[in-house]
């Protein structure tokens, strides 16, 4: 019953574990690189992989050994080779994120009932922690771009729910219980994925429309509404729930010690997007553990 890849992976030495991880956080920092790029490039409409990196301020084009992921920001001490003009931490950080939060998702794979480290909620199937990195990856552009901009540009919004849907059709193992064989019938995942997309979407649009009736004004953006579709298309409907709750909570403790500490006024807006990121990596990466521990709560 067991898979060979399972077995391979539970008895393998602990320097091979180590190994693996490491390869994993590597590929997800040279990811978090290319998540830079298209940080700065999406919302200004211009091509993701034409032109070659380039300088800001000399637009002289960066070196590929120049390019590494956080390695050149340390050696370089933050500064262009050619210039001199300091480079914005937000590139190492968001490079650092990704190759974290891409070795966390990995870290859940394994046999279904084994415990896996940190709490993380297992995951038994190679295709929903592909799945997984492509939410954390949308997740992050998104973020980065909402905290920017202010806005949430459709390719991550609608384009995540498209791809959530198609993707719970491919491995409807996305939305299976922990316990639940490899076998979780496609009609079931995308039932569940359409379910999730539906109740992300329709919750933050029914605050959208009754905040405006309220407040006279937008008080919630539709990019919000649409990444949270997004959210339950990949995730299900008790992440829809568990984000609003999370997400909400977080964002009015920020938002009212910005407004105590006079660095906003209680009208001015702040990013939604980066909370609804935050409450849903959560999720992704708990979502699982913390739901058996309430159901187990409410149903001793
Ligand atoms: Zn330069």
């Amino acid at each position: 019953m067991d898979q060979p890849l399972f077995i391979l992976m539970s008895n393998m030495a602990i320097p091979w574990q180590i190994y693996f991880s490491a390869v994993v956080f590597a590929w997800g920092a040279c990811w978090g690189s290319f998540f830079n790029v298209c940080i700065y490039r999406i919302p200004r409409n211009l091509s993701v992989v034409h032109p070659r990196s380039h300088c800001p301020r000399c637009q002289k084009p960066i070196a590929w050994y120049d390019n590494l992921p956080i390695l050149s920001f340390l050696i370089l001490r933050a500064r262009c080779r050619q210039c001199g003009t300091k480079i914005s931490c937000r590139y190492v950080l968001v490079e650092l994120l990704t190759a974290v939060l891409f070795l966390l998702v990995w870290l859940k794979f394994g046999r279904p009932l084994d415990p896996r480290p940190l709490g993380l909620a297992p995951v038994a199937s190679l295709g929903v922690i592909f799945s997984l990195w492509l939410v954390v990856s949308g997740l992050i552009i998104g973020t980065f771009i909402d905290l920017e901009r202010m806005i949430l540009p459709d390719r991550i919004t609608w384009g995540g729910m498209a791809v959530g849907l198609v993707l719970s059709g491919v491995w409807p193992e996305l939305h299976a219980p922990p316990s639940f064989p490899n076998s979780f019938p496609i009609g079931l995942g995308l039932l569940r994925s359409l379910e999730g997309a539906a109740l992300g979407f329709g919750l933050l649009w029914a605050v959208a429309i009754i905040g405006r009736m309220i407040f006279k004004r937008d008080a919630m953006g539709f990019g919000d509404v649409k990444l949270l579709g997004a959210i339950g298309a990949f995730l299900g409907w008790q992440a829809v729930l568990f984000t609003v709750m999370i997400s909400s909570f977080a964002g009015s403790l920020v938002g009212l010690s910005l407004v105590l500490s006079r660095k906003k006024k209680m009208q001015s807006r702040i990013p939604y997007g980066p909370y609804l990121a935050l409450a849903a990596l959560i999720w992704l990466l708990w979502g699982q553990t913390l739901w058996q521990a309430y159901v187990s709560i409410l149903m001793p």
